[in-house]
């Protein structure tokens, strides 16, 4: 067994964490989760939008908003939910209710299906996160989806420079 971080460890009904083919360590369904579920809730330290910029800017990829006044840091071992992947083609989707964010299955999910949903990057610094998922309609870059018809002109246009 190699040494699992000890997020991976904490119990929940629907999902073990392991290896990932897209990214270190994804979510997997361990039984079918019907569409709709509350797969998991994607807890952390409560953080101000001040402290939350600094996060950001120190590269912390696990800041999720919650509302205008307050975001959270999901960078903590009582958060495995922060290693379900992105996704172009996902089951799943971040929902923020009463300033809780849950991952809610977006259809019926397979056993031994990886857990994936949109991260809803905007646009800036695209370029800076690829995306691995291997989908059909792998966008190459983890944006969300209202992003994804503007993202297919950047990529047009840096090809046309590139070449
Ligand atoms: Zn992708």
């Amino acid at each position: 067994m190699p040494h699992m971080p000890v997020e991976t460890q904490v119990e929940n009904k629907y999902l073990e964490f392991k290896q990932s083919s897209i990214h270190n360590y994804g979510a997997f369904a361990v039984k079918p989760i019907r569409k709709g579920a509350r797969i998991i809730e994607y807890v952390g330290r409560p953080l101000t939008k001040k402290k939350a910029q600094a996060a950001l800017q120190d590269g912390n990829a696990y800041v999720f908003t919650i509302n205008k006044h307050f975001d959270i840091d999901g960078e903590v071992p009582w958060n495995p939910a922060r290693f379900i992947n992105h996704g172009c083609e996902v089951n799943a989707e971040s929902d923020v209710e009463d300033d809780r964010v849950w991952i809610i299955a977006t259809r019926n999910i397979k056993k031994g299906e990886e857990i994936l949903y949109n991260y809803n990057y905007d646009l800036e610094d695209a370029f800076d996160n690829p995306c691995y998922c291997e989908s059909k309609n792998c966008m190459g870059y983890m944006v969300g989806e209202d992003y994804w018809p503007k993202l297919r002109k950047q990529i047009a246009k840096r090809d046309k420079k590139s070449k």
